[in-house]
């Protein structure tokens, strides 16, 4: 779970208790879709750098969210695997 000391742990706590699980997994679609809108707007000079700031927080809020119900150990496993296997690739390239 969360690991100690977490300021947003209580605030995790009270988000899935207020609108339940599977809500949680809508509001990550929802502000995921929303960034991936803004940085199509960004690229066509209709947004500022702030709408993607602003999306960014949003996703990161809800990334907390999310590993906070799926287990902050296991999403830490997950990410060393992945860096790990992006090392590897970064290395590989620079062999080429
Ligand atoms: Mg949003």
């Amino acid at each position: 779970m969360a690991k100690d000391g977490d300021p947003l742990e209580s605030i995790y706590r009270a988000t899935l208790a207020t609108w339940g699980e599977e809500a949680q997994y809508d509001q990550m679609i929802e502000e995921c879709a929303e960034l991936i809108a803004s940085l199509k707007h960004l690229k066509r000079g209709k947004v500022e750098d702030q709408a993607i700031i602003d999306e960014l927080a949003d996703v990161t809020l809800m990334v907390g969210q999310l590993t906070w119900m799926f287990g902050q150990e296991r999403v830490a496993e997950a990410i060393a695997a992945k860096t790990k296997k992006l090392h590897r690739l970064l290395l590989a390239e620079g062999e080429s």
